[in-house]
């Protein structure tokens, strides 16, 4: 689509970042919102790589993350999954995962799409400057999570209120620890890709 002043449309890119362990009906509708509500021709999921330091519980192998995230995304030729994260040793950082999608697009507008929690820890980023400047930041809704006391500075930040979906990769490792169903609240070719991989078996709260 050209410009007013005749020159190519930039391509606008989604960035959806995310543990994604495993992902969620939640992850897709926000990152479908996002791409609706801001035109964007594509959104790349970015699986984070993993956690090298002892964290405070299991995370799945970054392979079956990022694996799990093919398979949810698949179908919707809009989204694409990338192995930049998974690909990096040590843990992840926004800034890193931005910078190297900006020299593999050089050309392309960024939008880095993100839940209402996850948002509140971005101000307190210390490079959040040059993140404003790598992409524009989305935060979305999210069941449990306002907006308004995540103390941004206004303008900084757009928001996009998504249909609520109260679900979240902690809920359906316990579920599955649990005996109980996760059907309908992650894609169907998840759920018999953690079953297949006996993933989550011994989750624990
Ligand atoms: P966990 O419970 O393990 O933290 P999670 O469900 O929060 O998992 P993440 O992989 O941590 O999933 O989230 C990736 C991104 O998706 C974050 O920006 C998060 O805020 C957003 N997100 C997760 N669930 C939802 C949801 N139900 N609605 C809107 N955004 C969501
Ligand atoms: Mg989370």
């Amino acid at each position: 689509t050209p410009t007013p002043d005749g020159g190519p449309r930039r391509r606008r890119l989604g960035v959806m970042g995310g543990t994604f362990d495993p992902i969620h009906h939640g992850h897709l509708v926000a990152a479908s919102e996002v791409a609706s509500a801001f035109q964007l021709d594509e959104v790349v999921f970015v699986p984070t790589g993993q956690p090298w330091q002892k964290s405070d519980r299991h995370v799945s192998s970054a392979e079956d993350r990022y694996l799990m995230t093919v398979i949810a995304t698949a179908e919707n030729p809009q989204f694409s999954v990338s192995r930049i994260d998974v690909d990096r040793d040590g843990p992840t950082y926004t800034v890193d995962t931005l910078r190297e999608l900006r020299s593999l697009h050089p050309d392309a507008e960024l939008f880095f799409i993100t839940g209402a929690d996850a948002l509140a820890q971005i101000i307190s980023w210390r490079s959040s400057e040059e993140l404003f400047d790598l992409a524009h930041f989305i935060g979305c809704t999210r069941p449990g999570h306002t907006l308004s006391d995540t103390g941004l500075p206004v303008g900084g930040v757009s928001l996009v209120e998504v249909p609520a979906l109260a679900i979240s990769s902690t809920d359906c490792r316990m579920r599955v620890a649990k005996g109980e169903p996760i059907w309908y609240l992650v894609p169907d070719g998840v759920v018999r890709y953690i079953h297949k991989r006996a993933l989550y078996a011994s989750a624990r709260p």
